[in-house]
């Protein structure tokens, strides 16, 4: 069973779980639950900004800003590095105390804190032991949208129904009406969308 990172390093997936047998992603309601958490987040942070270049930079100058090579941390409460900046992370969380607090919720703050203090790896310090190339070798995670359109396919079939229900038949109407295109509104604004 092969173990792949997708998008950006860090989170593995266990192939069989993510794609079929020619390459494509499956379904997300194929994949369980926890993998497709992670993947659905990675579509977003793909595009996000390195922390702790974040931290120097701020959002005045985001566009110094390295994009997120790796990711570490639990969906939700992540840890986005840029290539310079993980050997930082890393000798903050092996040799200067990060390691106790590990998968606690203040994890990344505790980092940002010790990074922001001025916390940095010494010169040349290397510690990185996977083998691993740039992300740009690893296969992108799905298109946003198409992951967008799949997790409300449901409402969107719902949508569907209704409009021909209206058309096609005139009592519906009283029962679908406007109250059900309000409804409708409301779902399309406030899609479970992951955001930061
Ligand atoms: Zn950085």
């Amino acid at each position: 069973m092969a173990k792949v990172s997708i998008g950006l390093r860090g989170w593995r997936f266990e192939e069989s779980e993510v794609f079929t047998e020619d390459g494509e992603f499956k379904p997300l309601d194929e994949i369980p639950e926890d993998p497709r958490e992670r993947l659905v987040r990675l579509t977003y942070l793909v595009e996000q900004p390195c922390d702790a270049c974040y931290l120097i930079h701020g959002d005045e100058e985001i566009k110094r800003c390295a994009q997120a090579a790796i990711v570490y941390g639990e969906p939700g409460d992540e840890l986005l590095l840029c290539g310079d900046h993980e050997a930082d992370f890393l000798y903050w969380y092996r040799e200067d105390g990060g390691k106790a607090y590990r998968g606690e919720p203040t994890f990344r703050d505790r980092f940002h804190e010790w990074f922001a203090d001025g916390g940095r790896a010494p010169e040349g310090y290397g510690g990185l032991d996977h083998v691993e190339t740039d992300p740009d070798t690893l296969p992108d995670p799905p298109d946003p949208q198409e992951i967008h359109q799949r997790l409300n396919e449901d409402f969107e079939g719902r949508r569907i129904n209704l409009r021909e229900g209206r058309d096609e038949d005139d009592e519906a109407e009283d029962e679908g009406g406007e109250k059900a295109d309000l409804d409708l509104d409301d779902v399309d604004l406030g899609t479970d969308y992951p955001s930061r």
